[in-house]
């Protein structure tokens, strides 16, 4: 299990559940996990977290956005855990009803992908109607400290957002791309021009590296280099 750890002690272990990367964070008494991956390794998440919390509870499950392959564990969660969910307003409504659309493409064979999955493959978009504890808006500070922050990051979704370990490590969801070697870009996505503008955001924060949702570690001087 591949293990981050910042200055102040706080680990940050990847999971990997499916397509997607989950990644379990401790944080002296607090526990969350970013993401909560796809329904089909279901059991192997239960096992890796009972696993990592030992006697503790599972406190918080931040989703980046409500794609499916992040949102399909989280009712289970919540009904073991009790943990509270946590997501951006633009997307407490499609979390609510199960059900968040393919973005666009970011590509011309992309594009056809998502058209072609938002007509005739809507099931693909489906998963648990989940009720969020917590809907953030731009700028959020779990339990008031400056250890674990979200930013807003648009652009791959409306609601997309970033968190920012002690001010070291950022996990971003869809923002960046970790699979291709040469580009960063996603797939897809609902905005490019504010995916880009919060790419920006994210240079701006001093993080070192860059956990994505799909893929491997991106360096700060990789993000620095497909901005330019
Ligand atoms: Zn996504
Ligand atoms: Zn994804």
């Amino acid at each position: 299990m591949f293990m981050w750890k910042t200055n102040t002690n706080t680990t940050i272990r990847l999971l990997r559940i499916g397509i997607t990367n989950c990644y379990f964070i401790v944080k002296k008494d607090i526990t969350v996990l970013i993401d909560s991956g796809q329904k089909c390794k279901a059991e192997k998440l239960k096992s890796n977290l009972s696993q990592l919390l030992g006697y503790k509870n599972l406190d918080y499950v931040i989703l980046t956005h409500t794609h499916y392959d992040h949102t399909e564990n989280a009712l289970m969660l919540k009904q073991l855990y009790s943990s509270k969910i946590l997501v951006h307003k633009n997307e407490a409504e499609f979390l609510e009803n199960g059900f968040t659309k393919l973005p666009k493409g970011t590509n011309i064979i992309t594009n056809i992908i998502s058209a072609a999955g938002n007509r005739f493959a809507s099931k693909i978009g489906k998963y648990d109607a989940v009720k969020p504890d917590i809907k953030v808006t731009e700028n959020y500070k779990l339990d008031n400290t400056d250890g674990i922050e979200i930013i807003h990051t648009p652009g791959h979704t409306s609601g997309s957002i970033s968190v920012i370990v002690d001010n070291e490590i950022a996990l971003v969801g869809d923002t960046l791309f970790g699979i291709f070697s040469k580009s960063i870009l996603p797939p897809f996505a609902d905005d490019k021009v504010k995916l880009y503008e919060s790419w920006n955001k994210l240079i701006k924060t001093p993080c070192r590296i860059f956990l994505p949702a799909h893929g491997k570690t991106i360096r700060r001087e990789v993000l620095e280099k497909n901005l330019n």
